[in-house]
């Protein structure tokens, strides 16, 4: 079958932050500029990140990006690669001025400049006291952002293919990457896109999960393309949690709600923060919240068909102090869980929140695997930014505000990349004849299966075993059933079937497709997290010991390295942390946070 080549100098698969930033880049450089998108571009997840932008741009009071380098650093308990962090410290100001320049409509200070907030864990002065490090548009940070930097790609003709799918990466024998096959949603065709450079910024996989806060769109499509293509994913077990989304939904729960006097209680009805933390009880830190949710759940006091969930009461709040202080909570409970939180509870859970690891690479955005002895070798002609990707800024936990920065920051490193290799003459290189086979096949075995597996099915599967083996605590016995479940569940999820075989708008196919991607990242998550025996960030097990010489668990004479999961056999490897400059030394933390 011929399958119809456009060719272009780049395509950027993915137009949220860090897909629009990149584009920018190559198309102001005069390269001819493909970005696809699953959904129109300001539809992508970015549009609900509502914090801000992370720049010490200390227009409230004094700030410095080494200051913003250390609680990076600490955030990430020590994971995080420091020359990538130092990086992004030190451009943060310039890409955020940027984006007011691009029009962005962020709040101002009486005397005009961008208003800055308070955010968790940014600190001044090496850890001293709370600063105003966070750039914000009201509570529409993320939303602003992009349709700021849609509108600047719309004047440097950036060409838009919006409800195209990419498929698969396409790589020659010697692994460059020349490019993507992509599905018109509209009409079903299959096309390639040949380009000189590839740039994914295919955002979040937090789908992987029964309860999360991500958009339905966000499938880990890249993810999964980079280790169909035999690339290994980086540091996949460290997913962000926040104790209470709504079961089964995953929309946020603000934690004004505990404030104001909401009440965790289990399937007896029992307020069980007593017995976890007898002083602060519902109000203790984050952590301490979700492990003690995680622990009810699993030992059987969980509500619900499933005992999957606990209860969030505060039908003793008087309705008036409810309706005026957490109307948005009412509504939510409405809409998303069918209950009127003034007379039932709310079932909640800890919910996931952002992936920190994705497709390894350097902070030039030039995706990196081992080879031939070196762990960091180039893959020419791929590039990756933004959520997919793993620089690594965030290590085990990202600080609050810190991902649209990343989005800011490596989306334009990757698209200074592209144009650097491009110039340096970078050509389109030959298309290998089965370079569209391994989609076609795909797509062919999904239509023509009999007897296959059910996609709705085998994605609550997975979501139920991540949700169950994988979430925000993790006990050893747990995980190693996990990887049991996880790797029968693959099993379905390459026999999938569907009923449809309609070309237009088929979504059956379109899921079936991203099932395929999603249980590459669960596979890698699961295996990683089984394989890494101590708590560091957001992968907290309660085998790991916790003793002097291992505060929290944490094992820095073991574990102090980056995971590498390859897909392609299943196996796991590790590279070491790059802790140069060594700005910030290992200390341990008092307590772990979310
Ligand atoms: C509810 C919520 C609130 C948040 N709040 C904040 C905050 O306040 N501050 C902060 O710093 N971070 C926040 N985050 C995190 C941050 O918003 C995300 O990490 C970030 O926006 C991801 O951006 P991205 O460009 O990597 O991907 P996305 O914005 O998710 O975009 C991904 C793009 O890839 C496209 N795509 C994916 N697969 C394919 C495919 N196969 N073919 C074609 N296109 C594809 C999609 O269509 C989309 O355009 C929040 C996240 C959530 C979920």
């Amino acid at each position: 079958m011929s399958i119809p080549v456009l060719k272009f100098d780049a395509v950027i698969v993915g137009a949220g932050g860090a897909g629009l930033r990149s584009a920018i880049q190559l198309s102001e450089a005069g390269l001819k500029t493909a970005v696809l998108s699953k959904v129109f571009p300001t539809r992508s997840h970015t549009v609900a990140a509502q914090g801000g932008v992370a720049a010490s741009l200390g227009n409230s009071e004094e700030d410095h990006w080494t200051w913003h380098m250390y609680d990076t650093v600490k955030g990430s308990d020590w994971l995080g690669d420091q020359d990538a962090i130092e990086f992004m410290c030190k451009k943060a100001n310039e890409v955020v001025v940027e984006l007011e320049h691009y029009g962005m409509p962020f709040d101002r200070t009486d005397d005009g400049k961008i208003y800055q907030r308070p955010f968790g864990g940014h600190m001044s002065n090496f850890g001293e006291k709370p600063v105003r490090r966070s750039c914000a548009a009201a509570d529409r940070t993320g939303h602003a952002m992009l349709h700021a930097m849609y509108q600047r790609n719309v004047k440097a003709n950036t060409q838009f293919f919006v409800e195209w799918m990419a498929l698969d990466l396409i790589r020659d024998e010697e692994g460059h990457v020349l490019g993507v096959t992509a599905m018109e949603m509209e009409t079903g065709q299959v096309v390639i896109f040949h380009s000189r450079a590839t740039i994914f910024a295919t955002g979040g996989a937090g789908r992987i999960f029964y309860s999360s806060t991500n958009a339905f769109i966000n499938t880990g499509d890249g993810l999964g393309m980079a280790a169909r293509a035999g690339i290994p994913l980086e540091d996949m077990e460290f997913w962000q949690f926040h104790p209470t989304g709504v079961a089964g939904a995953g929309v946020l729960i603000t934690e004004g709600v505990r404030g104001e006097g909401g009440i965790l209680r289990n399937s007896s009805k029992e307020r069980f923060m007593e017995r976890y933390a007898p002083n602060a009880k519902d109000l203790a830190s984050r952590d301490v919240v979700s492990r003690a949710m995680a622990t009810e759940i699993k030992e059987g006091r969980g509500c619900g068909v499933n005992k999957d969930y606990v209860l969030l009461d505060i039908t003793h709040l008087d309705p008036a102090t409810i309706m005026k202080r957490l109307p948005g909570i009412h509504e939510i409970g409405l809409q998303f869980a069918g209950v009127d939180c003034l007379k039932e509870p709310l079932p909640v859970v800890p919910t996931c929140h952002y992936q920190m690891g994705g497709i390894p690479t350097h902070y030039s955005g030039r995706v990196v695997m081992p080879q031939g002895g070196d762990m960091n070798a180039v893959v020419p002609g791929f590039y990756a930014g933004g959520e997919c990707a793993c620089a690594s800024v965030h290590g085990a936990n990202r600080l609050g505000t810190n991902s649209l920065l990343d989005l800011l920051v490596f989306g334009k490193s990757a698209g200074d990349s592209a144009v650097e290799d491009l110039k340096a003459g970078r050509a389109h290189r030959a298309l290998p004849k089965d370079a569209a086979e391994k989609s076609l096949a795909r797509i062919s075995a999904i239509d023509n299966r009999k007897g296959g597996a059910n996609v709705h099915e085998t994605r609550l599967a997975m979501q139920r075993t991540m949700q169950d083996h994988a979430g925000v605590f993790r006990f050893g016995d747990m995980l190693k059933q996990g990887v049991e479940k996880i790797l029968e569940v693959e099993k379905a999820a390459r026999e999938l079937e569907i009923k449809d075989k309609s070309m237009a708008w088929n979504t059956a196919r379109t899921e079936a497709l991203e099932m395929e991607n999603l249980i590459e990242v669960a596979k890698a998550t699961m295996m990683s997290a089984e394989a890494r025996k101590e708590s560091r960030g957001a992968h907290v097990r309660d085998d790991a010991p916790d003793t002097a010489e291992f505060p929290n668990g944490r094992n820095d004479k073991e574990w102090l390295k980056h995971t590498l999961f390859s897909p392609v056999d299943n196996s796991i490897s590790y590279k070491p942390v790059n802790m140069q400059p060594l700005t910030v030394e290992p200390v341990a933390l008092k307590t772990r946070s979310y």
